[in-house]
């Protein structure tokens, strides 16, 4: 069960090693449409520290707060053409695979800089106390002089050690690059430096990279033959007085672009080796690419690996949002979130019947007030002020069966207010339980344009915020609250099972089952095409082409009636097929 693993402590049981850990909640990229679109988790950086800090692996008085980098030390390894092109939303667009639209160059750049900050921080940190240091943003090996891309707008370590270069210091760096992609942009700044090495296991050929000890390893090569090679690496590398990690999350298997096919604890037994090998060396360690929703884990497993050397996984039941939002959620009170306060003279108009009735209280038990009061607590209005919103306002009125949640903000190029989300909730039954039913769900960022790049999912009026995962889990904090047993809803589309199917199963294990198998069939397609795919009956089942079924599904909270072994039973007996 989820909420098992909450408050689970490793201190104690753990030696702990000193570190430092830099983190910023700005290392989230302010850009909504990058978990759909790339299938990346942008919140990958605050779970890898909630955990890290969670678990008491790594304490509280280790966190560090980056400071953005100067404008200067960028320009002293990149060109003025480069840094004038990441001033403009096309610029930084191409670099992160958006759409301009969704692009905010001054909070994108803040994130950029905060970054690289963290990554000088970091550096002259362990230089004067050799204890390692772990950035969770960084590792931008693909950016070089006079080029951006692959996630990559500046090269934070080549930053870095010219900032300390130019402060004097002489001594060999090594950098190992063990992102699942060649180190073109580290190889291209660092150049000109005899007194660095760069070392790089990838699972791409990008041709031959001068200066770089390169080994391509064959496509899904696996956990054995990596290491392998990492020893054959470390053996040949030289004795470093300052190295850089660049952990790469990509190297996991199922991840979108790297193509290694690690598995958590391969990765770990990676970051393992690597740290015995640099004991006593002054290091920075950076997360690089991770294209999956678990490439979280590999961030949070490096700190781990670099904090108490332990092999121990993370609970596959852990999950970071749930666990935060209840830990917040344990902190508000009834009286903030509910009708705590006393009447005032529109509540006697209203007794009296001199005003129409308002409909103040949500589910009978929150007042827009106390919404407004968690939506800022969870930490919503501040990632939808970086998208570019402000001057938030609830409302709350009733929609045919339920009730209705809606939040307005003004944004800062649009006229007028915008819709923001829209929510219809009813209390119901699900199977002889009491649940938070879900009618309608909208999360909408009128900002933001469909594109080439973000392509239009069916349904959608316009791009989505990227806080699917907030709302989901504030709804099911919602539903915990209320005392009911679960959260359901129907989605509308393939897209939309989907991306709920982390905390959700269809109620019927049959359906479940059926909704497995396709899940399976799609996997090589990105999220919208497979969505796309199925809403025009281009995937067939047997013969004929599938239409989608918008049964419920619901996300238990205390305990699943759902029959693990006919959900199996039926995935392995049914199969897709996509028709061209
Ligand atoms: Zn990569």
């Amino acid at each position: 069960m989820i909420f098992g693993a909450l408050g689970r402590k490793l201190s104690g049981l753990l030696l702990r090693r000193p570190v430092t850990l830099w983190h910023d909640p700005r290392y989230r990229l302010p850009l909504g449409g990058l978990e759909a679109s790339v299938g990346i988790e942008p919140r990958r950086a605050d779970f890898a520290a909630w955990w890290l800090t969670g678990s008491g692996a790594i304490p509280a008085r280790a966190l560090r707060a980056p400071k953005r980098i100067a404008v200067h030390r960028l320009s002293r390894v990149h060109t003025p053409e480069l840094l004038e092109s990441l001033g403009r939303p096309e610029g930084l667009a191409s670099v992160f695979g958006a759409d301009p639209s969704d692009v905010r160059v001054d909070e994108l750049m803040d994130t950029i800089r905060l970054a690289c900050g963290g990554t000088l921080g970091a550096t002259r940190e362990t230089l004067r106390t050799e204890e390692p240091a772990i950035n969770l943003l960084g590792g931008f090996h693909h950016a070089g002089p006079n080029v951006a891309g692959g996630f990559c707008p500046v090269n934070d370590i080549a930053v870095a050690i010219t900032a300390v270069r130019d402060r004097g210091f002489t001594g060999r760096v090594v950098i190992l690059d063990l992102d699942a992609h060649p180190p073109d942009g580290l190889a291209a700044c660092l150049e000109a430096d005899p007194r660095c090495f760069i070392g790089s296991l990838s699972g791409s050929d990008w041709g031959p990279l001068p200066g770089v000890d390169e080994t391509v390893l064959p496509d899904r090569a696996g956990d054995e033959p990596y290491l392998a090679a990492l020893r054959g690496l470390l053996e040949r590398a030289p004795r470093p007085d300052l190295a850089y990690v660049i952990a790469g999350g990509d190297v996991l298997a199922g991840d979108k672009l790297g193509r290694l096919g690690l598995t958590l604890a391969g990765a770990r037994l990676r970051d393992l080796a690597v740290a015995r090998w640099l004991d006593g060396v002054p290091q920075v360690w950076l997360p690089g690419g991770g294209y999956s929703s678990r490439s979280w884990r590999v961030l949070a497993g490096t700190g781990l690996a670099v904090a108490t050397r332990s092999l121990r996984p993370i609970p596959e039941d852990y999950e970071p949002l749930i666990a935060r939002f209840s830990g917040i959620s344990a902190g508000l009170s009834q009286a903030e979130l509910g009708d705590g306060t006393d009447l005032n003279m529109d509540d006697i108009e209203e007794s009296l019947g001199l005003r129409p009735t308002r409909q103040r209280l949500l589910l009978g038990f929150y007042t827009a007030q106390g919404m407004e009061v968690a939506l800022h607590r969870y930490g919503v209005f501040t990632h939808l002020a970086r998208l570019g919103y402000r001057n938030f306002r609830l409302e709350f009125d009733r929609e045919g069966a339920g009730e209705r949640v809606r939040l307005f903000g003004t944004a800062v190029d649009l006229e007028g207010e915008q819709l923001l989300m829209e929510l219809i909730l009813e209390k119901r039954r699900c199977l002889g339980v009491p649940v938070l039913y879900v009618h309608w769900f909208s999360l909408r960022h009128p900002r933001a344009h469909f594109s080439e790049k973000r392509p239009r999912l069916p349904g959608q009026e316009v791009p989505g915020l990227g806080l699917a995962l907030e709302a989901g889990t504030m709804m099911a904090r919602m539903a915990i609250r209320l005392g009911l047993g679960g959260v359901v809803f129907r989605p509308s589309n393939y897209h939309v099972a989907y991306t709920s199917r982390k905390g959700f199963a269809f109620v019927q294990p049959e359906r479940q089952g059926r909704f497995e198998a396709l899940v399976r069939d799609l996997s090589s397609y990105p999220l919208a095409e497979a969505t796309r795919l199925v809403a025009e009956g281009k995937v067939h089942l047997g013969d004929a082409p599938y239409t989608w079924e918008a049964d419920e599904m619901v996300y238990w909270l205390r305990e699943s009636p759902a029959d693990a072994g006919e959900v199996e039973r039926v995935k392995a007996v049914t199969h897709f097929t996509v028709v061209p």
